[in-house]
């Protein structure tokens, strides 16, 4: 397993834009866009999770929908494992199974197919999205994978927002690691 040096974590954190009020007033969004088009800072940031996950012994990445889609598939590629999406409600074609979440106003739900992780009972998977605030979203996608037969061994973030409960929360469920902690 690596660590990223101090240098490296600093081409990291400052590729990611911050945009305040967005989508509404009050949050400061982690824009993600500004770590993709940095060739330096996304190849980091790729080769850092390749090197800490090559010997978790997985058998899957699933993405949460929509930028887990970007940063899991790529390692998945890299670490030659299947790549399973968990979407938002209603765009996935197959059988599903569905978590229902809180927002801090309402509900959302997510889904995955029912067979994504195969046969194998205990399947060995890493859930990856980009950020995780309230852990709503992750938690879910954890209990879902679970739910398939599969084990979500870890959940990984690119920005974990430590400020929050999230990842505490998180952690009575599965490992979580974070590459960026914001305070
Ligand atoms: P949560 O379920 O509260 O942990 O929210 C995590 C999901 O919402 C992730 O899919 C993030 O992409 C998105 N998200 C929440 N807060 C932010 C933020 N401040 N900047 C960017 N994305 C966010």
């Amino acid at each position: 397993m690596t660590t990223l040096s101090n240098t490296e974590k600093q081409i990291v954190e400052n590729s990611i834009r911050d945009i305040k009020d967005f989508p509404k007033s009050g949050i400061v969004f982690k824009d993600i866009t500004t770590l993709l088009n940095n060739k330096e800072a996304y190849g980091i940031l790729m080769n850092h999770l390749y090197q800490r996950y090559k010997e978790y012994h997985l058998d899957y990445i699933a993405g949460i929908d929509a930028r887990g889609f970007i940063f899991g598939a790529a390692l998945a590629q890299m670490l030659s494992l299947g790549f399973v999406p968990i979407r938002k409600k209603g765009k996935l074609p197959y059988t599903t199974i569905s978590e229902t979440y809180a927002l801090e106003y309402g509900t959302d739900e997510i889904e995955v197919h029912i067979d994504a992780f195969g046969e194998k009972k205990g399947a060995r998977v890493l859930v990856i999205d980009d950020l995780i605030a309230t852990g709503g979203t992750a938690n879910a996608a954890a209990t879902l994978v679970n739910r398939t037969g599969a084990r979500c061994i870890e959940c990984c973030f690119i920005i974990g927002l430590s400020f929050l409960d999230g990842i505490e929360k998180l952690q009575e469920k599965t490992d979580v690691y974070s590459v960026i902690e914001v305070n």
